[in-house]
């Protein structure tokens, strides 16, 4: 046990920490101006966040004709069931005034001839809504603009290349974070006061081999939420995409859907159009069902192609210059020729469980983006929504922190400092191989019974706190995928192929209960001491 170290050198502005530096994290800190504000990002502002790589853009009824109420009603049916009506309703309504903020901040939205948002099409949304910027650059441009906007802005303190790995809670409140420099998980920690932390962390695709997602989106936020008593919603929720570009890179770049919007094919090896006879809507069915497609062609030895030959050919490098690039890069020049895909680990429907305000159930913790779980996707997220509830959730957690009354902060946090060491290759192997291999795009209960009991033995077993972090978000993401016995959207089970109408509702779990679900399988070693030092902490 040890006091507080000496964190004045860092600089902390104020008492909101919030953690990351993606949509959710920057707009929050944006909103909350001129407040004093610190954000902690693992990656310089720019890198290391999915937002970075948003191809297609966000989705705003701004279009002629179109409709919140349209909007909300899409995604609700592709929520499959569980998609928090209210929430989505709410989400749809203040898109709008989202976008709004962000041209404010300098992001340039393409127009059409008469000056206004220009809106592109994307699977599943019954209008032209989405808002993008020169074609697929959108999450490039937001990011850009929301950098330079943040850094001019004198109440927020950037404080990059540290990440969180451990919450610090007094009298069931958070107090703080523990922080531990990025290339140094071994070193000293530090651990700083707070009295309102926002978790913006983003996703858990790097928890998988094949993923779109950075090596920052390894599920700590979650986990460390989950390790201090977090609610956790809807963890068994992941969806793939279904087009991945498959030419070695980890991770792997994307082919946006809007390509398959522009007309743009799936084929095998064979040349057959293998989506025709899956879904009447073809390539653009919902993902999920793509996504099983793709796999099913993919795992039968055939491969899987996007083929944009026809469809854009010549104007492929001016309408999609980032996946021309990715493809060029590769030697395969898709105006030509048809490009090599698989399904890949994307986005994470499930998270740290909120309310409508973004707060998550313990007192002082507030979640935004990704690493939450608002009800607005259910079993499976409409395209482009995702970087719509970072803004709208952001928004609001900054004016739900500006009303409240925050507890005092604490001079002297006691916090224990576990031992740790770094990563150990072979074991986050392991886990993002049994990830992608049992609790990937086609589930069932013996793969998912073995990925239990792997990961509880790597959250006991291992001496990196990081992986112990990685272990406890994919605990929870196999163990409610193996409670859920039936598929739903994002979720397929192939020993229950049917939806079961018994089990439309959300699933909240706790760690506690992850654990004890393990243990019942045998997997359940319980945590070492050095895990139970840190559960203390946390
Ligand atoms: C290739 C790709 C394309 C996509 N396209 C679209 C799209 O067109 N439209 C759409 O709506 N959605 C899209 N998505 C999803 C969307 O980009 C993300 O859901 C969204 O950007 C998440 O924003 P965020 O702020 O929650 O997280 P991120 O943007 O991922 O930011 C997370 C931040 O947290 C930091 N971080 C992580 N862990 C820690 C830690 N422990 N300590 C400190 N810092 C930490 C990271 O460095 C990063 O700064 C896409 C995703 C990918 C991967």
């Amino acid at each position: 046990m040890s006091s507080t170290p000496e964190f004045a050198h860092l600089g902390v502005h104020g008492d909101v920490v919030i953690v990351g530096g993606g949509l959710a994290g920057l707009f929050c800190a944006l909103k909350l101006a001129p407040r004093p504000v610190t954000v902690i990002s693992a990656a310089p502002l720019g890198e290391g966040a999915s937002t970075a790589w948003a191809q297609g853009g966000i989705a705003a009824a701004v279009g002629e004709g179109d409709s919140a109420e349209s909007h909300a009603a899409d995604t609700i049916a592709v929520g499959a069931g569980l998609v928090d009506e209210a929430v989505a309703h709410r989400l749809a309504g203040e898109a709008a005034a989202r976008i709004h903020d962000l041209l404010s901040y300098g992001v340039p939205f393409d127009r059409d001839l008469e000056g206004r948002l220009a809106v592109a099409r994307e699977a599943a949304h019954s209008a032209r809504r989405i808002v993008h910027v020169r074609g697929d650059m959108a999450g490039q441009a937001i990011i850009s603009a929301l950098t330079e906007t943040v850094r001019a802005t004198p109440s927020i303190k950037v404080i990059e290349g540290w990440f969180a790995d451990g919450l610090m809670m007094h009298d069931d409140a958070v107090a703080g974070l523990r922080l531990r420099k990025v290339g140094q998980a071994a070193g000293t920690p530090m651990h700083i006061p707070a009295r309102a932390v926002v978790l913006a962390t983003g996703g858990i695709g790097h928890l998988y081999a094949v993923t779109t997602n950075p090596i920052e989106a390894r599920g700590v936020g979650l986990a460390i939420a989950a390790r201090a008593g977090a609610r956790v919603a809807d963890p068994e929720f992941v969806q793939f995409h279904p087009t991945a570009i498959m030419v070695g890179r980890d991770p792997a770049p994307l082919a946006t859907e809007a390509l398959r919007g522009e007309g743009a094919i799936l084929i095998n090896g064979q040349g057959e159009r293998f989506m025709l006879a899956a879904h009447p809507l073809a390539e653009l069915a919902p993902r999920d069902i793509v996504a099983r497609g793709v796999f099913a062609e993919v795992a039968s030895g055939r491969g899987a192609y996007l083929d944009a030959t026809k469809a854009l050919g010549a104007h492929f490098a001016e309408h999609f210059p980032t996946v021309y690039e990715s493809c060029i890069s590769a030697g395969i020049d898709p105006a030509t020729q048809p490009i090599p895909i698989a399904p890949a680990a994307h986005y994470h429907m499930g998270g740290i469980a909120v309310d409508m305000n973004g707060r998550s159930s313990l007192r002082g913790l507030w979640a935004a983006g990704e690493v939450s779980c608002t009800g607005a996707h259910g079993a499976n997220r409409l395209a482009s929504n995702s970087l719509l509830e970072a803004v709208v959730y952001a928004a609001r957690i900054a004016e739900d922190i500006a009303g409240t009354e925050l507890s005092a902060t604490k001079s002297r946090l006691e916090t224990h400092e576990p031992a740790t060491t770094p990563i150990d290759p072979a074991q986050e192997l392991l886990l993002r191989q049994t990830m992608a291999g049992k609790v990937g795009v086609i589930r069932d209960r013996d793969g998912l019974a073995e990925a239990v009991r792997t990961f509880a033995a790597l959250e006991a077993e291992t001496t990196s706190t990081t992986l112990a972090n990685m272990a406890t978000t994919a605990l929870l993401v196999a163990t409610a995928a193996l409670a859920r016995t039936e598929s739903r959207g994002a979720h397929y089970r192939a020993d229950y192929p049917a939806e079961n109408p018994a089990q439309a509702t959300r699933t909240t779990t706790s760690l506690a209960e992850a654990r004890e679900r393990a243990a019942a399988l045998g997997g359940g070693a319980a945590p070492s001491p050095r895990l139970s030092a840190q559960s203390a902490l946390a």
